[in-house]
């Protein structure tokens, strides 16, 4: 039960597990919100949740998020967005990078506005950024990005200048001609570069990283794996990645883009704290099998759990918001529930630079908590200490 105390963003989330990944925080049993923030005490009488049986996880993280509901983020309507992030919300997600698929550079420029916008205006809480998945991609690894929309690193760097300040990751192939100039421009003004439906060689990755590049886009998909052209054995982007030291990546743990073994190998190679889970949700998320809906300038139709293109010869990103594809993980790999919500929560704020603002329950952090029942189920959302969802009546054992 929610009760109101004397400021409306103080609770205190009671009786529940906390799960932090701070070793040191472990015995912690609740969680304070005062006035937004996490806090260490509260002096007006902040508004009791109760987690009995639930455990208390900070709010998800999301940095690969495309759409819901039927909206895609290449819409520039700002209501679209609120309907999207809304959803997601309800959903756990607390914190979402708005992801947008290689469009021209006037529907960019207006995504980009979109989110200068809402986040100025302060209407939509879980924005914390634009991640522009594309268009400076390898075409052979497009996936279901135009092809017409993708150009190069140069035009690309012209139409980034000066810095449009929401955004905040970019995905990009880092062999292509000009590549080295546009992360190095990203780089210096704070913004992620991630290596994503691209070619590279380990070669190609060890330059870019020089350069400050972070981060792996969706391992297994639109990425160059192992080849052998003669003798010998030539490791891709993908096998780069998993054999790296310090670069983090994600996976899309829907239970249809990456089997069980698949999910191991990552979780095995990169551990928990370098592995984020993503959604990659499309304007599918949330209707019903049978729809058919836009992500960037490409179609797709949602199936039983999954979209694929209309030719049905590929997944079409997922229909399944962040929380679920952390029960999926923990269901197909036996993960650690800590290692699960910390893939989904930490590691994903770390990578964008958000941490630990976001992703965590240090005191100072945002008040953004989400209680979920044993199974993972999201029994109820906070956001800066307001209750955007109400516990499910018995609280959950
Ligand atoms: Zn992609
Ligand atoms: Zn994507």
């Amino acid at each position: 039960m929610i009760s109101r105390g004397n400021f409306t963003d103080c609770v205190v989330i009671r009786s529940g597990t906390v799960i932090h990944p701070d070793p040191e925080q472990t015995r912690i049993r609740q969680v304070l919100i005062c006035r937004g923030s996490v806090s260490n005490d509260c002096p007006h009488e902040p508004a009791p949740i109760d987690a009995s049986g639930c455990l208390v996880s900070p709010g998800l993280v999301d940095i690969h998020l495309h759409g819901a509901l039927g909206h895609d983020l290449t819409e520039p309507d700002p209501a679209a967005w609120n309907q999207v992030l809304h959803a997601h919300l309800l959903a756990g997600t607390t914190t979402a990078l708005a992801t947008l698929a290689s469009t021209g550079p006037a529907e960019t420029a207006a995504a980009l506005a979109t989110a200068a916008e809402l986040i100025a205006g302060r209407q939509t809480p879980t924005l914390a950024g634009v991640h522009l998945e594309g268009p400076c991609l390898a075409p052979e690894q497009r996936g279901a990005h135009d092809p017409a929309h993708l150009r190069s690193a140069t035009q690309f760097l012209r139409e980034l200048t000066p810095l449009p300040e929401t955004l905040r990751m970019v995905t990009l192939a880092p062999e292509l001609p000009g590549a080295d100039e546009l992360i190095s421009y990203l780089v210096a003004q704070g913004v992620r570069v991630s290596a994503g439906h691209s070619s590279a060689t380990p070669e190609h990755l060890a330059r870019a990283r020089r350069l400050g590049l972070s981060h792996i886009a969706h391992l297994w998909s639109g990425q160059s794996t192992l080849t052998r052209p003669q003798l010998h054995r030539l490791p891709g982007l993908l096998e780069a990645a998993l054999a790296s030291d310090e670069l983090t990546a994600e996976v899309i743990a829907d239970g249809h883009h990456l089997p069980a073994a698949l999910l191991t190998i990552a979780l095995r190679c990169l551990g928990p704290e370098r592995l984020c889970l993503v959604s990659d949700a499309t304007a599918g998320t949330g209707l019903p099998p049978g729809t058919a809906f836009r992500t960037g300038a490409s179609a797709g139709r949602v199936h039983a759990g999954y979209a694929a293109t209309e030719d049905r010869t590929s997944l079409c990103g997922s229909v399944t918001p962040l929380a679920v594809t952390a029960a999926r993980m923990r269901e197909m790999t036996g993960a650690r529930v800590e290692d699960v919500l910390t893939m989904a929560t930490a590691t994903p704020a770390r990578a964008a630079g958000l941490y630990p603002r976001k992703g965590s329950l240090l005191p100072g952090a945002d008040g953004d908590v989400v209680v979920l029942g044993p199974d993972l189920s999201v029994r109820a959302v906070v956001l800066g200490g307001r209750p955007i969802t109400a516990p499910l009546a018995g609280g959950g054992r």
